[in-house]
């Protein structure tokens, strides 16, 4: 028997599309949801579309479609959890446990009006309560909202982290859990880095500078949101009970003396160059501004050196955001803030991500050094406590992820204080 505390308490389990990408998988998330039940009996289970069913929802619309985006994108990608929370809630009735599958609209998750990268703004959670207090385990859609103008949105690519943070946090879950393909969260990723070593815990931030540098494992937004209403996160396997990792509170002392926790990369992303710009104020302005009104997010800026009054303004972005992009630059260049532009897709980014990395001599300087031996070019570089990161070319990625790693963690686990 549960205790009272634990029959009181809500938890919310997130799984992923690995984990629920056949019927033979759904059997065996429904056969862990049966045990977790007899320990939470209220029990939110969000999902994700199974397998690769969004990539072949992107590939449906791209065979008709230029520039898939916006409003009928959305309400095509957001299909494919339907299939899957109802799956799973057959599965679950199937074996005589009360349950029931809702769509995010049906259980009160409001988002503002960005396709396609919809933000959470609210979440009424009567109807999870009242199926709660039902005794039903409650599945929901992960990746999708509604706008106040019932029009249907999704979050974004791997959205359903977030839909399941926001849910735990608006139910003031005791946890969420992220219920996912690997052991945790590793010091590199393991299908690319077979010696990367998993982390029992680690805070909040970096786990934020870990997921936004690439480490796909967990959504950035998931883990802020998580971390401003201070629930905890355990990411973990959704196919054996292992220790898996603890996203929390304060600084663990396990922790505050490792000063890289992680290599990641990102291969999504696109360098945007743009030539002969004028040396005057307001410029850089007036291109930020445009970006930031089309909702682009850029991650990295380069403005170098003016000659004879003309410079040159470089930025990263991911490449999800690229589309609005080519009809931007030809604005720009009719208005005269640039002579031409350039999209550079080959490109990929390499970081190391821990505490105090830009305070800590040395730190960078291993990084680069291991990069020059194995012949990489770095083409931009930024630097902040808790990350540096190097756009390089695309084909050295894997390589540079491989030898980075070893420099830091070769040996057993962490390397702690760099000297
Ligand atoms: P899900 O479908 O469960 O949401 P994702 O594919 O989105 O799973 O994320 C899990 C994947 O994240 C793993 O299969 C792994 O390849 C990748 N990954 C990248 N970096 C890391 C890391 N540092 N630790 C663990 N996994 C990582
Ligand atoms: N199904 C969506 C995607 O593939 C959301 C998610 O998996 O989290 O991006
Ligand atoms: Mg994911």
């Amino acid at each position: 028997m549960p205790n009272r505390e634990k029959r009181d308490e809500i938890l919310v389990q997130k799984y992923g599309g690995t984990s629920v990408a056949t019927p033979e998988r759904i059997n065996q998330i429904a056969e862990r949801i049966s045990r977790t039940v007899t320990e939470y009996p209220r029990l939110v289970v969000v999902l994700s579309a199974m397998g690769k069913t969004t990539d072949e929802l992107v590939t449906l619309a791209n065979a008709v479609s230029r520039r898939p985006e916006g409003r009928e994108m959305d309400l095509l990608l957001a299909t494919g959890e339907q299939i899957s929370v109802s799956l799973l809630g057959l599965a679950l009735q199937n074996r005589g446990l009360p349950a029931i599958s809702l769509t995010a609209p049906q259980c009160g998750i409001r988002t503002d009006g960005a396709f396609n990268i919809a933000r959470i703004e609210s979440i009424d959670t009567n109807r999870v309560e009242q199926e709660l207090n039902a005794g039903r385990v409650v599945i929901v859609a992960g990746f999708q909202g509604m706008t106040r103008d019932q029009e249907i949105t999704t979050l974004g690519r791997g959205g359903s982290d977030i839909t399941g943070a926001a849910l735990a946090a608006a139910l003031k879950a005791v946890a969420c859990e992220i219920c996912t393909d690997v052991d945790g969260v590793m010091s590199a990723d393991p299908n690319k880095v077979t010696n990367a070593t998993l982390w029992p815990e680690i805070s909040y931030e970096e786990a934020i500078e870990m997921a936004s540098s690439g480490a796909k494992v967990l959504h950035p937004r998931a883990a802020e949101v998580c971390m401003a209403y201070k629930i905890p996160i355990h990411v973990r396997s959704s196919f054996h009970d292992g220790i898996g990792t603890w996203i929390r509170g304060e600084k663990d002392m396990v922790m505050e003396q490792a000063a890289v926790v992680g290599v990641s990369s990102d291969r999504n992303i696109a360098k945007v160059t743009l030539m002969e710009v004028p040396d005057r104020p307001g410029i850089a302005a007036q291109v930020f501004q445009d970006l930031a009104a089309q909702k682009i997010s850029v991650r990295l800026i380069i403005q170098s050196a003016s000659a004879e009054g003309l410079g040159r303004i470089s930025f990263v972005l991911d490449e999800e955001y690229l589309s609005p992009l080519e009809d931007l630059i030809k604005t720009w260049i009719a208005s005269g803030i640039a002579r031409d532009g350039m999209v550079d897709r080959q490109v990929a980014k390499i970081s190391i991500v821990g505490s105090r990395l830009a305070s800590t001599p040395g730190l960078a300087a291993r990084m680069f050094a291991v990069l020059a031996r194995e012949g990489v070019n770095i083409d931009c570089i930024s630097s902040s406590e808790m990350k540096i990161a190097c756009v390089i070319s695309e084909n050295q990625l894997d390589q540079s992820v491989r030898s980075v790693h070893d420099e830091f963690f070769s040996g057993s686990g962490a390397d702690v204080e760099a000297t």
